[in-house]
């Protein structure tokens, strides 16, 4: 039996992987502070990826793209990667050759990734698929705290909370478990749509408020006018821990409760009771998710939130204040360890000349050498094959084709390439289009640290071997990287290898690893970062001072702005995208558990039963769902409690079920994440032709 992590989202829940009567792995709940002895439905299946029946353990080569692929052996495969990268560098210069990485990767792995691409790469071209998933918030956190780590404390410590918000989160179908820690609490789940999140919270005599898709920063606003109203802002906190209420509340003043329903169509009354129940709790939290921070000014409504907390004065208190609840597996250490087009190790911005220095030292470079920031995740993908744009992308651990935003047009950029290279357990929809594809390991086949929620590095354990054939991706950047001229010893295979010069490059970063040791992993040890080298870890941040120089927080001042894309006559109805319980991201991995699959086999869309006959739709039937950008053929399901306005399509299917063919690129000036919460389309009966 092996104890391990979860392979999918951030609440990492722990596991035990033990083989059954018929040799199969199968997996059971561990006990573990972020699970407490529980696993989703996606936990419970997790080990039938291992071995999914299309698992690919060759290498395929295709040189002519009009042709199928070909099996090759590894050696045929990574030359003729290694060659084309150096002769489109030859020709178009290093940035020509560009790296995409993801929030699923282990610590370690995204760490080798942003140094192969800086010194044996010599190129900036590299971002991940975190982008798409908490950036606004990391910035928004910064911002505000000068320290951006999702939860600032122990998941547990929700379990005191007298009242929580859930702005654009849905943990009852994304991270079950963590509904286990809300249970005393009374909930206000902040969604346009009925999600189980709201369902639940009315169940238990909380509020569900439904804003219009766009308008969570202006209900933020009329939130913070409402408690200032009530008299229930905390002055003292104020005055002592922060700095910038007076400019924060100039916006904030004009959002009076019913100018607020005007914008958001949330009832004034309801953001009043909401406000009550919020500044009157003792223990109180807000938790942001991606429906506040996916938009066109994600930061600044991810901000919002966070004035809001600090004008009741909760961030920064024992048994209160602000969190955001991370999505991917890794997307907290995918973010901090440089695989970012802005960052470098220890979550070091990369134009700092300091923290340039102190990399290029571990690395055993010239800072002068390393490339400055690159293109962010959709600038990227948008600039592939284009004038000027990279001509080779090699890619890690996602599926942009299914997963990045306007994904016709994103299958059009990677079909543009010179090279596009794959590393992959499966022929994803991605895959399909490489002309190279390396078979790799998942995660129960290797080991390394992955960084949850709350900050807490968590060891991966190895359960079994990988099948014939396949490699790690630390072996395949190895075997890269010394095709590319670079020493082998430069880029070593055993995680724990990089984990050492991982902690280095980390040490004294705002992400702190340099104490975490395998030992003290093994130990159980809750290494919440920063952990110091020989110091103590930190699961509370905050409680004597924020991390800006002055120790206080600052508020932003934020004002709402309508989303880049609103209806119009053409496109009369609004579009959102979120997660099922039973699939995870792009569904690459859970499409393939049957009985996950057999679950939710095919996207939908929900529908109010007078919008759907506006539409000349019924319930079941297929219809096609357009915006500006593309079409998305969906199932017709009614709910009654949907607004009016408003459609929601889960995000986990290909093809012409993309939910993602319909959303829109419209980037956050801060953040650079794109819009995927709103845009405006229409719905017709859809007929096969
Ligand atoms: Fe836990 Fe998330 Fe895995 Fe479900 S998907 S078992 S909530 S880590």
């Amino acid at each position: 039996m092996t104890t391990t992590h979860c392979p999918y989202c951030a609440l990492q829940c722990a596991m035990h992987l033990e083989r059954g009567p018929d040799g199969a792995l199968a997996a059971r709940p561990a006990d573990f502070p972020t699970n407490r002895g529980g696993l989703c439905r996606k936990g419970w299946t997790s080990a039938q990826v291992l071995t999914a029946a299309d698992r690919l353990t060759t290498p395929l080569l295709r040189k002519d793209r009009t042709a199928g692929f070909e099996e090759v052996d590894w050696d045929t495969a990574l030359e003729y990667a290694a060659d084309r990268v150096r002769a489109l560098q030859a020709a178009h210069g290093r940035d020509a050759v560009a790296v995409f990485g993801s929030g699923g990767l282990t610590n370690e792995k995204s760490y080798q990734l942003g140094k192969f691409a800086r010194v044996a790469l010599g190129t900036s071209q590299i971002d991940y698929n975190g982008r798409f998933c908490m950036s606004s918030a990391a910035a928004a956190g910064n911002r505000a705290f000068g320290l951006d780590r999702g939860l600032p404390f122990p998941v547990t410590d929700l379990a005191d909370a007298d009242v929580v918000v859930l702005a654009g989160a849905n943990p009852a179908e994304t991270m079950p478990p963590l509904m286990g820690h809300l249970s005393g609490a009374r909930l206000v789940v902040v969604d346009p749509r009925r999600s189980g999140t709201a369902r639940e919270a009315l169940r238990r005599g909380g509020l569900h408020l439904a804003p219009r898709p766009g308008t969570d920063l202006a209900l933020a606003l009329g939130l913070l006018h409402a408690a200032r109203a009530e008299g229930l802002l905390d002055d003292a906190y104020i005055t002592e821990r922060t700095t910038g209420f007076d400019a924060a509340w100039r916006h904030a003043a004009a959002w009076w409760p019913e100018r607020t329903e005007h914008v958001t169509g949330v009832p004034a009354h309801r953001i009043r009771e909401a406000a009550r129940l919020l500044g009157t709790a003792r223990r109180a939290y807000v938790l942001t998710g991606r429906g506040v921070e996916q938009h066109a000014n994600g930061t600044d409504t991810a901000s919002a939130w966070i004035n809001l907390a600090l004008a009741l004065g909760l961030p920064g208190r024992v048994g209160s204040g602000y969190g955001c609840l991370t999505g991917q597996g890794n997307g907290q250490g995918g973010r901090e360890h440089g695989q970012k087009a802005d960052q470098l190790p220890g979550y070091r911005r990369i134009d700092d000349p300091a923290a340039r220095a102190h990399v290029a030292a571990v690395w055993g470079v010239d800072p002068d050498d390393l490339p400055g920031p690159g293109r962010s995740a959709f600038e990227l993908l948008d600039a592939l094959g284009s004038a000027g744009g990279p001509r080779a992308l090699l890619l890690f651990g996602s599926n942009p084709a299914v997963s990045a935003p306007d994904a016709t047009r994103m299958r059009d950029r990677l079909a543009a390439l010179d090279l596009l290279v794959v590393a992959d357990f499966v022929l994803s929809e991605t895959a399909a289009l490489a002309d190279v594809v390396l078979p790799v390991a998942q995660w129960a086949e290797e080991s390394g640290t992955m960084t949850n929620l709350e900050g807490r590095v968590l060891r991966r354990r190895r359960a079994a071997a990988p099948p014939p054939g396949v490699r790690t991706d630390l072996e395949v950047l190895h075997g890269l990287a010394v095709r590319l001229g670079q020493d082998p010893e430069r880029f070593p295979t055993d995680p724990d290898a990089v984990l050492a010069e991982l902690r280095a490059a980390s040490a004294g970063g705002a992400a702190d690893y340099s104490g975490v040791t395998p030992q003290r992993l093994e130990d159980g040890e809750a290494l919440h970062w920063p952990v110091p080298e020989g110091g103590q870890p930190t699961p509370r941040l905050f409680l004597d001072r924020f991390a800006h120089p002055d120790g206080r927080a600052r508020f932003a001042p934020v004002e709402h702005r309508p989303p880049a894309e609103d209806t119009d006559a053409d496109y009369p109805l609004l579009a959102t995208t979120g997660r099922l319980m039973g699939h995870y991201q792009s569904g690459a991995q859970t499409r393939r558990v049957g009985e996950l699959a057999d679950a939710e086999p095919e996207v939908y869309v929900e529908v109010h039963p007078d919008t759907a006959a506006r539409c000349g739709l019924a319930g079941g039937d297929r219809a096609a769902v357009e915006s500006r950008r593309g079409t998305t053929v969906a199932r017709v399901r009614l709910r009654p409690d949907a607004r009016l306005d408003t459609v929601f399509l889960p995000f986990h299917y290909p093809g012409e079920q993309a939910a993602n063919n319909l959303t829109n690129p419209a980037l956050d000036p801060t953040s650079r994440m794109p819009e995927f919460k709103v845009s405006a389309v229409r719905l017709r009966p859809y007929a096969d032709r």
